[in-house]
């Protein structure tokens, strides 16, 4: 079930979102602003954010600017939504958003987009199953399977192998894994990493595929697929 996320301050719009959608199946996570979306999305990924551009605080176009830096979530689609007087500005925030929807939108409207979207993100796209080995990563599914089975895993550690798989073979440092996955704006001690590292090895050792999990001594760690 595709998971969307509405970032939106005025609770009227969130409800009508949600009733529009109601007959979709979709999963739909709420928020009131740019800091509670960025919560929201840590332990559960959307597969779409629906993102209002004129937030209290942060602005939609800044929230989305900051999602396109962080290598975990930039691929995550947007479907910016604005208001008529701000249509002069839509160029601008097209290039941080997939699609635009002008409020007051239809039903029939806002699904289109957001099937066509989808479909843009999905089989083909960013959102294909990663595959290595025996061990296969759902990213829309939010599964990990080897063999077919599912693996039981933490959602920092789906988080974290997400990243691995999608960048095998490259050394990155305990600050550059923090950055990619668990966020830029995120205070996290260090060694935290090395807590989900090895949460992330106990759930592959099963199958053995912890071996890919590689230390690499005073830099940080690989996820090596040549072993
Ligand atoms: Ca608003």
């Amino acid at each position: 079930m595709p998971r969307l996320l509405l970032v939106e301050d005025e609770a009227p719009v969130r409800e009508m979102l949600k009733f529009a959608l109601a007959d979709e199946d979709f999963e739909i996570l709420e928020a009131a602003d740019a800091g509670e979306g960025f919560t929201l999305m840590r332990g559960q990924r959307p597969d779409l954010i629906l993102l209002d551009w004129m937030l209290p605080g942060m602005s939609g176009v800044e929230f989305a600017r900051r999602l396109r830096k962080d290598a975990a979530n930039r691929d995550i689609p947007i479907i910016m939504l604005t208001a008529r007087a701000e249509e002069d500005d839509k160029v601008k925030g097209l290039r941080e958003a997939d699609d635009y929807i002008t409020k007051p939108f239809s039903t029939r409207e806002l699904k289109a987009r957001i099937q066509a979207v989808l479909r843009r993100s999905g089989p083909g796209g960013q959102q294909e199953l990663i595959r290595i080995g025996a061990l296969c990563l759902d990213p829309v599914g939010h599964k990990v399977t080897v063999q077919g089975e599912p693996l039981d895993i933490g959602p920092t550690e789906f988080r974290l192998l997400h990243f691995f798989m999608a960048h095998p073979e490259r050394v990155y440092t305990r600050e550059q894994l923090l950055n990619n996955v668990w966020g830029q704006n995120v205070y996290v001690e260090e060694r935290t990493v090395d807590v989900h590292i090895r949460r992330l090895r106990k759930a592959l050792a099963d199958s053995g595929h912890d071996r890919h999990v590689q230390t690499v001594r005073t830099v940080g760690y690989r996820f090596s697929t040549q072993v």
